[in-house]
């Protein structure tokens, strides 16, 4: 072992933190006491005091298959014993290989082929590149309260203020009205929201497009879902004014929905272009854009180059997660134990009137916290405080949305009925008194 100090005492953990790490670095601070966080197995976490909790955030969303997992764990350990590195100019075994098992994930037709990175924004900025590239357009459309990273590209596809600075991002770029049932502008006439399109191509583009990105469910949004028969109808308006379909599978592919594999096929739509990250790697650095492969060639004659992109260590893992998903049908669990929450839930959302709304899909809920039903007024002071409660008594989740008024619950696909239960006892005292 290295030689290396190792301070575990909390104060001093913070102080360093406090002392060393940047603004950026630290801004981003859940609770109002910080939480050191020790050990991970399975859907568990334990603090630096031996707290146990459910993590119900799944290190928000990158533990796909479980905290430690081992088949995970031994793929990357085994990888890092023979190369650690290895630069795309060179070739391995392990990227082509999961290049072609990921490929394989994709829904049959298209001939998808496969580029790797070591983040969602990466892939977010690679898909922006192939859009314009491909289509030899400019213009994008983007959905608001959509979260695609903090790159200069991703962050100028994002439309949360929380998340874009003060700086003149991307030109060409139109955040179109979310068509969020709930809480959009339109509420649910989805066809208001699909003549925005129109009127947007119409007056802020030239009449070309280069494409249309969208969350199948906006993550940190707040676990808002397309309505149905929207993404397809959208994507025929786009590409019908040249421009392609992204989908961001960042936060809702892999499974976690429960009835696909990836969120975009709950909306039977084929994309040109599909960004993944997060949970692909489990916890590693990780990141893909897999697109159809006529896109991809539009690249063809020049570089393009994510150092890290390719690693034959975060491929290792990529390819263990795959296996896992299939062995441990993760997939199927997400379906039934996410019923099984959703349930939970629904009956949280009968007994107390602050919650406005539960939504989701598989492993990916949310509860949406208001001051009272009829005028849907953001609880977001509320939502603060069931939040720290919920730390206390045992859950992980994150406190979602531009309005930071929604529990967002997007765990790793192996929890179990069992902490359902756990998850509806603590969850109903958290929500006592409100
Ligand atoms: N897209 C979505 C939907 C995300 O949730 C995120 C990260 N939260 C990203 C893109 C960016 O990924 P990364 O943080 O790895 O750059």
């Amino acid at each position: 072992m290295p030689d290396l100090d190792l301070d575990w005492s909390k104060p001093a953990i913070l102080a360093r933190r406090e002392r060393y790490y940047a603004a950026s670095q630290k801004s981003f601070m859940p609770y109002r006491e910080p939480l050191v966080f020790s050990r991970g197995q399975g859907q568990y976490l334990w603090d630096e005091s031996g707290k146990k909790y459910i993590d119900l955030l799944g290190m928000n969303v990158c533990i796909s298959v479980g905290h430690a997992h081992p088949v995970v764990n031994a793929a990357v350990q085994a990888q890092i014993a023979q190369l650690q590195h290895c630069t795309t100019m060179f070739s391995h075994p392990v990227p082509v290989h999961y290049a072609e098992e990921l490929a394989a994930r994709m829904p049959a037709g298209p001939d998808w082929v496969v580029h790797f990175t070591s983040s969602g924004a990466e892939a977010i900025d690679l898909a922006l590149v192939l859009a314009q590239t491909s289509t030899r357009n400019i213009d994008m459309l983007a959905l608001r309260n959509g979260y695609h990273g903090a790159t200069i590209g991703a962050q100028s596809l994002t439309g949360i203020a929380a998340f874009r600075h003060r700086m003149p991002l991307l030109g060409g770029i139109h955040h179109i009205p979310n068509p969020d049932p709930y809480r959009g502008i339109f509420g649910v006439d989805t066809q208001a929201y699909l003549d925005e399109i129109d009127r947007t191509i119409q007056y802020a583009t030239p009449g070309r497009l280069a494409g249309l990105l969208v969350e199948p469910i906006q993550g940190y949004g707040g676990i808002v879902e397309l309505p149905p028969g929207y993404l397809a109808a959208a994507a025929a308006k786009v590409r019908a004014a040249g421009g392609i379909l992204i989908v961001d599978e960042v936060q809702s592919g892999f499974g976690r929905t429960g009835e696909h594999f990836w969120g975009f096929e709950n909306h039977g739509v084929m994309p040109e272009v599909v960004v993944m990250a997060k949970g692909i790697g489990n916890g590693f650095p990780l990141g893909a854009v897999v697109a159809q492969r006529a896109v991809a060639d539009s690249l063809a004659g020049k570089f393009y180059f994510n150092t890290y992109g390719a690693s034959p260590m975060a491929c290792a893992a990529g390819r263990a997660v795959l296996q896992v998903i299939d062995d441990e049908r993760l997939q199927d669990n997400a379906r039934h134990v996410g019923a099984a929450l959703r349930a939970a839930l629904l009956q949280l959302h009968a007994r107390h009137p602050i919650i406005g709304e539960v939504r989701g899909r598989g492993l990916m809920q949310a509860i949406e916290l208001v001051t009272d039903r009829q005028s849907k007024a953001p609880a977001t002071p509320e939502t603060a405080e069931i939040f720290e409660r919920t730390r206390q008594h045992g859950l992980i989740v994150s406190k979602s949305g531009a309005h930071r008024n929604i529990l967002r619950l997007v765990p790793p696909m192996c929890l179990q009925l069992a902490d359902v239960e756990q998850v509806a006892q603590a969850l109903e005292r958290c929500f006592e008194g409100f």
